[in-house]
């Protein structure tokens, strides 16, 4: 928000995300969790911002509900913002990086956390199959995961509340939330379908399980969108019709 010619958001916010779908996608969890991962997942990033804007976008936030008075659907706006290849390559390797960093001092498997001392047990906690050995670095996790996912959604809904300067093309914004909302039929239905199937291979895949279903997902999001994008392009070229009231 405060440099936002200085980064690409998306590439940002998908980078941060990216070492764990490697690990989904079979990597060892701390190669994908090392700087050896970046030459890989810095240019995947790349390349599926590229798709999410070339495909997915805007149809993927034409779905997106308005939230007290913020209509959210602003997100679609993404789709026309161009930024350098290097700024794109930069903000995918911050995005990385920031994630590889935390997680190194807040899982107990990682040589950081073991050097600092972090993984010393402190308590358990017992529910059956969910039984789970607390130490620093999990309590860590678990609380930088529900606070990080707080401010994130807290950001989604400021920065188009408060129209950031920069952060997204307002005027596309405006564009693009004066439409109508198509159906999410067909979007939710590839989701539920894709979920069912991550769940289904959980218990094969072990530990990894979570993770297939983030792959998974990142494909439903990327497929999604582009359902959707065709669909209400067909459906409003179908209305333009000579004859019919254009829209
Ligand atoms: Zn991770």
């Amino acid at each position: 928000m405060y440099f936002p010619s200085r980064f690409d958001g998306l590439a940002l916010v998908v980078g941060a995300g990216a070492p764990d779908l490697l690990f989904g996608l079979g990597a060892g969890w701390l190669f994908a969790h090392s700087p050896w991962a970046l030459p890989i997942l810095v240019p995947a990033v790349v390349l599926y911002c590229l798709s999410l804007r070339r495909w997915a976008l805007p149809g993927l936030f034409r779905l997106a509900p308005t939230i007290f008075g913020t209509d959210l659907r602003a997100y679609g706006a993404m789709s026309t913002s161009r930024p350098p290849l290097t700024r794109s390559l930069a903000s995918a390797a911050v995005g990385v990086g920031s994630h590889q960093l935390w997680d190194s001092f807040t899982h107990a498997g990682h040589p950081v956390a073991s050097a600092l001392g972090l993984d010393q047990l402190l308590f358990t906690v017992g529910l059956g199959p969910l039984t789970r050995d607390f130490s620093i670095a999990r309590l860590i996790q678990y609380s930088g995961h529900s606070f990080g996912s707080m401010i994130t959604v807290g950001l989604l809904y400021l920065i188009v509340r408060r129209r950031s300067p920069g952060v997204l093309n307002w005027a596309e914004v405006d564009r693009l939330t004066a439409m109508r909302r198509p159906k999410a039929t067909v979007p939710l239905s590839l989701v539920g379908v894709l979920t069912v199937a991550g769940i289904a291979v959980w218990p094969a895949v072990g530990g990894r399980g979570p993770f297939v279903l983030i792959v998974l997902w990142a494909v439903a999001v990327l497929v999604g969108g582009r359902l959707v994008e065709r669909a209400y392009v067909d459906e409003s070229s179908e209305r333009a019709k000579p004859g019919q009231p254009a829209r």
